[in-house]
């Protein structure tokens, strides 16, 4: 009895918290998965007039104070649909994956139109340390420096500002005057295994220093996850109105906080993170990142992206891959490899039980395991858990895998 009164109290104290609000964000076309500007309902908020919610608020930069409904166009647009697909995310992770470390992650401070960089110690780099534009990513929480005034913080996500960048205006070596199209097929072809994002934000650093010197400028940020592989970004790139433009105008750029993918992706780093701590990218990291973003966005037109171009498996990829030692390494540690192979696994266990499966792999890995090793050891680890004939599934799985190399 007296457990159902409290049950009572405390539905009627959350119901009594949460306030709905109604606004225009930027969504995916059910069928054809193009962006679409819908009305949508932000839930769970605990402000009458901000972006301030019971899971996430919503920040400019450096404030601490939630974006308020009031502000420019340019701001809510990007905080409803930054918002609107966080929650999304969480939703995911608590009711379909019933993940008890998500239902009790502290409200997360999302940073968006945050151009400076993360600091250990500091919270924020100094504003003058190279700005960042066309990336985002997921810092994890500090304990401050009281000396120096700076608060304890939590996990929290960041989106770039994106910046649009002509290619005549790159000064860029061996890039200079090159189209846009054969930018990007150089990407894919040659520098398959970095992110299209990271590529691009590089691109960006150049532009901002005017002295690029080769293939990774990168600040201390990029040791640090930025996002995403680069199927995910590339298959929801490739769905997104604004590339179209992008490609006929030769201009880059990469408003993170507006591409569902992204925010999906992000999200899962903080989702997976009791596992997969937040220090630096790896390929397991992003490949599971990547994984549960594919599983979040639940498209069947993304589906059949992934199925097809991925890398590791897929029929229409341009290059198709074999288990090469590099993609252990710093500068491939973005490849899609990862992301191709857990898609893959998830058939070889089952699409029923795949998705438990594959959140339970996370406590048999960490983000420093590398894939032939410790990647390979945590699915048998997993499948001794978890498959219903594991001497059998294993074998499924080791074949597999044998046939890609691995
Ligand atoms: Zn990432």
């Amino acid at each position: 009895m007296k457990t159902k009164i409290l049950v009572l109290l405390s539905l009627f104290s959350f119901s009594a918290l949460a306030i709905d609000h109604e606004m225009e964000a930027l969504v995916r076309s059910d069928l054809a998965n193009m962006p679409v500007t819908e009305k949508v309902t932000l839930t769970n908020l605990v402000s009458e007039d901000s972006f301030d919610g019971e899971f996430f608020k919503i920040v400019k930069g450096k404030s601490q104070d939630a974006v308020k409904f009031s502000e420019e166009k340019h701001l809510t647009f990007r905080a409803a649909t930054a918002y609107y697909h966080l929650m999304k995310a969480r939703s995911f992770f608590v009711d379909v994956v019933k993940s008890e470390y998500v239902k009790n992650i502290p409200k997360m401070t999302i940073r968006i139109e945050h151009s400076n960089q993360f600091s250990e110690l500091g919270h924020f780099a100094h504003d003058n340390l190279e700005p960042q534009f066309n990336n985002a990513l997921t810092i994890p929480a500090g304990k401050g420096l009281e000396s120096r005034g700076v608060q304890p913080w939590g996990m929290e996500i960041w989106f770039r500002p994106s910046k649009k960048i002509n290619i005549k205006d790159l000064r860029v070596n061996n890039l200079q005057q090159q189209e846009f199209q054969v930018l990007l097929s150089q990407f894919r072809d040659q520098i398959r295994m970095q992110s299209l994002q990271r590529f691009l934000s590089n691109i960006a650093v150049a532009y901002t220093n005017n002295d690029y010197q080769g293939p990774s400028p990168f600040s201390q940020e990029s040791l640090i996850r930025t996002v995403g592989s680069t199927l995910i970004i590339e298959a929801g790139y490739l769905l997104m109105d604004p590339l179209t433009k992008m490609l006929s105008r030769k201009w880059y750029w990469l408003d993170t906080a507006m591409i569902p993918e992204i925010i999906y992706h992000e999200y899962s780093h903080a989702a997976l993170s009791d596992a997969l701590v937040l220090s630096h990218s790896t390929a397991v990291i992003e490949g599971m990142a990547d994984f549960f973003a594919g599983q979040i966005a639940d498209s069947p037109k993304l589906a059949t992206r992934i199925k097809k171009y991925n890398t590791y498996n897929g029929k229409n990829a341009k290059r198709k891959q074999d288990y090469m030692i590099q993609f252990e390494m710093q500068d491939y540690a973005n490849t899609d490899f990862v992301f191709g192979m857990l898609w893959e696994m998830k058939k070889v266990v089952g699409d029923k039980q795949g998705l438990d499966f594959m959140y339970s792999l996370r406590k048999n890995i960490t983000t420093n395991s590398g894939i032939r090793n410790e990647l390979i050891e945590g699915i048998l680890n997993t499948c001794d858990e978890m498959c219903e004939m594991p001497f059998n599934d294993k074998i499924r799985i080791l074949k597999a895998l044998n046939l890609k190399g691995l």
